[in-house]
């Protein structure tokens, strides 16, 4: 069965039949490097990431380009702000992007090419297009004609006749049609700049990503991602540039990823509400918003808000403690076999264990649907607990064998989802440590108060007894009586 995608050029789900068997070429744009990134970058790496691992999962090499634009008007920007060159506002937001991307789990890219490495070549790429009379020179820019590649508006479904209609007058006389674009932009003084044969300037924004997408990977290749608005201008651009020059197809399946709205407002620098990743890993371990985002289908908007994290975490919390309760059973001593089983619940288990990687094979394969792949995880997870709870201490041979089967899913295939990467231990202890550093609590304080409900209790004082237990549950602090005494956890 072959992987389905949702090709944004056709808007339709299409079988993916790489160019080379077992071969996939994909190439993802990635950021202008002038500021830290968002949550709307965090899906955006999180998505086309979870891809890359999906691919390498089914057994396919994968080529993955993701550049980084490190050349842009907001650079300038900045750097003429900060009294500082380009290149030092490039090389401090590069290695803050790199700390993030670490931090969220990422798997490197094959390759990270910056613009600024590959002028020469897209500097021969306009050459090639001037040659062929697409494009022009005009006041020291160089301008991409719209209306000499006939397929333009072909991705972003884009009449231009119908563009051209609705066109504001632009002012810019260098221009042949307001809706051609620069290829190459004279410098204006103070900017850095290469020469080239229009005189000194610097690339515009899509030809680098036509140059560095077909360098690395040929000039057709696979797949090309990105968030959906890059679809218009930019994406549209690289077809028209990149198959203006060559005359074959550029990228074969597009896929975009949806955008991420913050409390059902669009997410902008006007409304305030950008939210950086560094803000959000301060609050949140950075598998919640892996989890966070996989819930969703990759095309769909997502909505943050602090309720949505909050489930996300209730979520990761539960895979976790269902993981250590598994580790810590099969630390015990395999008991023999009980008299009184109950089979349906094993018998369950290991069907869910069985068919588990087949159906997560088959939603994975449906355009990637990460939310119904991560419901097989839970799913297979409450199996599990059943599991445990039927063997309560005394693992048999069978049950043993499951659980270890269990585990084996949970980090072999949660390594296509980056999650389960920490010791369930360490994980639980930390979030213990948090929660109570939240709730203003210490763990000496919490044990001090069981005490006293001990002793309220052996004096058959139960009325103090259950006011030390709401007293904690008020806090946060739920008290569980088992059989080896009382435990202790966060509500
Ligand atoms: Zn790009």
């Amino acid at each position: 069965m072959a992987i389905r995608i949702h090709n944004t050029l056709s808007g339709k789900k299409e079988d993916f039949i790489p160019l080379q068997e077992k071969k996939v070429g994909m190439y993802v744009c990635g950021v202008t490097v002038y500021d830290l990134c968002h949550i709307g970058h965090a899906r955006s790496a999180i998505v086309f990431d979870t891809i890359y691992r999906y691919f390498r999962y089914r057994g396919y090499e994968v080529t993955f380009v993701r550049n980084f634009t490190d050349i842009d008007d907001k650079i300038i920007r900045r750097a003429n702000e900060e009294g500082v060159d380009c290149k030092t506002i490039a090389e401090k937001y590069i290695g803050e992007f790199n700390i993030d991307m670490g931090r969220l789990g990422l798997e490197k890219p094959s390759v990270e090419p910056r613009a600024t490495e590959h002028i020469p070549e897209m500097i021969q790429l306009i050459s090639a297009l001037m040659q062929k009379g697409l494009a022009y020179p005009g006041g020291g820019d160089v301008f991409f004609s719209v209306g000499k590649f006939k397929n333009y508006g072909k991705l972003s479904k884009r009449d231009l006749e119908e563009m051209q209609a609705g066109a504001r007058v632009e002012i810019d006389e260098n221009k042949e049609n307001p809706l051609d674009f620069a290829l190459w932009k004279g410098s204006k003084p103070g900017e850095p700049s290469w020469e080239s044969p229009w005189g000194k300037g610097r690339p515009g924004w899509h030809i680098e990503c036509s140059v560095m997408s077909q360098k690395y990977l040929g000039e057709t290749f696979d797949i090309h991602g990105g968030g959906r608005d890059l679809i218009f201008p930019h994406h549209e651009n690289e077809i028209a540039q990149s198959e203006a020059a060559t005359r074959k197809t550029f990228a074969r399946y597009w896929i975009h990823n949806g955008f991420v709205n913050i409390n059902k407002e669009k997410m902008s620098k006007s409304l305030g509400n950008i939210l950086t990743i560094k803000e959000i890993l301060k609050d949140w371990h950075p598998e919640v918003l892996r989890l966070f985002f996989l819930s969703h289908h990759y095309r769909s908007p997502v909505d943050y808000s602090e309720d949505s994290f909050n489930e996300a975490k209730s979520g990761l919390d539960r895979f976790y403690i269902t993981l250590n309760a598994i580790q810590e059973e099969l630390a015990k001593p395999i008991s023999p076999p009980q008299r009184k089983t109950d089979s349906s619940a094993i018998e369950n288990c290991h069907q869910a264990i069985e068919s588990f990687q087949t159906r997560f094979k088959e939603a994975m394969d449906d355009d990637f649907n990460t939310a119904q792949a991560l419901g097989y995880f839970y799913e297979l997870q409450t199996h599990l607990n059943s599991l445990l709870s039927l063997s309560k201490g005394n693992p048999t041979e069978e049950i043993t064998s499951l659980l270890k089967q269990g585990l084996d899913h949970f980090s072999k295939i949660g390594w296509v989802f980056g999650l389960f990467r920490e010791d369930p231990g360490d994980y639980i202890a930390r979030q213990r440590k948090e929660g109570l550093k939240k709730l203003n609590f210490t763990e000496e304080e919490i044990l001090r108060s069981i005490e006293e409900r001990n002793l309220a209790r052996k004096e058959k004082n139960y009325k103090r007894a259950d006011e030390i237990r709401n007293d904690l549950l008020s806090k946060g602090i739920v008290l569980e009586d088992t059989p080896s005494g009382p435990n202790w956890k966060l509500k």
